[in-house]
């Protein structure tokens, strides 16, 4: 069967691989007589599948012992509201960093919680860029700073992030995660939705250090706070199984790539097909972001007319392509091309608005 050429934003393409291996084992896991989804959660074989993502996480991106590996659920959503709850002391004034629209939301939910400043924002150029978040400008008592290390739908992402901060910070890495090396220890806390670069949605992977557990009250809601998670090793209460076994075949396939350092070649070479095209145009494919802030992860256009647009979405649609339509609150045009969209379909669909571009 051919597989789809899937430019999902999320959930998105997998490592044909992982998904392979999982049909694999599907109706009899490692010897049990039955699938992963039916093991109990309290099994050794399960643990041994939940440990494995642990430590595979761990190793690839060089996470150092004084930081958990929580597993939880609802989205990178519910740690919009679970970060200030657990994190923002009152008295103390959070930090967040204006991006785009998931940072909007996560400075939305963090306002019912208590007292929050913008740190800096790139509203008012419409998105298009990565602004510099000026470290003295943060209060040494503030409780936080929180960024989104890429902007999904408008397709920026952070090249370096803020240094020199005396305060925790606080990356939102849904969309980016594992794309390249990272140094964890410019970090506080950071959690991501699996729905990109980790495996299917329903599992929310936090990072964060072990210090940073003493904040939360004891009066949070059991499962709202981040010692529920670290104290029973993800398994209070049931975990999405099935979704953390797909994450660690994920980064299992990560890891048989050769690492961090591998993939991040890999990502912008993609990504530098699509830039190249938009930008050897002549201005009939405009990128929306600045060239400084541009994401490996989501490459977003526009052409220059809203029916040229039309035209292309609609052409890209019968050829074959999946998923080219901007988000709905940006239209335009955008690629999600995240670490499992192979090389070759990221060839395909420079090729193809190489083409468009010269019968348009
Ligand atoms: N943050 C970012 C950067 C995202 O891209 C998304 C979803 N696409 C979210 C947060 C929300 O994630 P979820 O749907 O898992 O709550």
């Amino acid at each position: 069967m051919n597989r789809a050429l899937n430019f999902n934003a999320g959930p998105a393409a997998l490592p044909e691989w992982a998904l392979k291996e999982a049909q694999n084992e599907l109706l009899n896991f490692r010897n049990t007589g039955m699938s992963v989804m039916e093991l109990s959660h309290r099994s050794k074989d399960y643990e041994a599948v939940h440990n494995e993502a642990q430590s595979l996480l761990r190793s690839l991106l060089s996470i150092p012992d004084q930081y958990e590996i929580l597993f939880l659920q609802g989205g990178a959503s519910l740690q919009f509201s679970m970060v200030p709850m657990n994190l923002l002391k009152e008295g103390q004034t959070a930090y967040y960093a204006l991006t785009g629209s998931w940072s909007e939301k996560a400075l939305k939910e963090a306002v019912k919680v208590g007292k929050t400043e913008v740190a800096v924002s790139s509203k008012e150029n419409n998105y298009k860029n990565i602004p510099v978040l000026d470290a003295s400008s943060i209060p040494s008592d503030a409780a936080y700073v929180h960024i989104t290390s890429n902007n999904t739908i408008y397709g920026t992402q952070w090249k370096q992030f803020p240094s020199g901060l005396n305060v925790p910070l606080i990356a939102d890495m849904s969309s980016d995660i594992l794309c390249k090396p990272l140094n964890i220890e410019q970090f506080d806390l950071i959690y991501a939705g699996a729905q990109k670069n980790l495996g299917p949605s329903g599992v929310t992977v936090v990072i964060m250090k072990k210090d940073l557990l003493e904040r939360s009250s004891d009066n949070l809601p059991t499962m709202l706070n981040y010692n529920t998670y670290a104290k029973n090793n993800s398994l209070y209460n049931t975990p999405p199984t099935f979704g953390i076994y797909l994450l660690s075949l994920v980064l299992k396939w990560v890891t048989d790539q050769g690492g961090l350092e591998v993939i991040e070649k890999k990502n912008e070479q993609k990504a530098s097909l699509l830039y190249n095209e938009i930008d050897n145009s002549n201005g009939f494919y405009n990128g929306h972001a600045e060239l400084d802030s541009r994401s490996t992860m989501n490459v977003t256009f526009t052409l220059n007319s809203e029916e040229a647009t039309k035209s292309f979405l609609t052409q890209a649609k019968e050829a074959g392509f999946v998923g080219l339509n901007g988000h709905r609150s940006v239209g335009g045009c955008r690629a999600s091309i995240y670490n499992a969209v192979p090389y070759e379909n990221v060839e395909r669909l420079a090729q193809f608005m190489n083409d468009f571009r010269k019968n348009y």
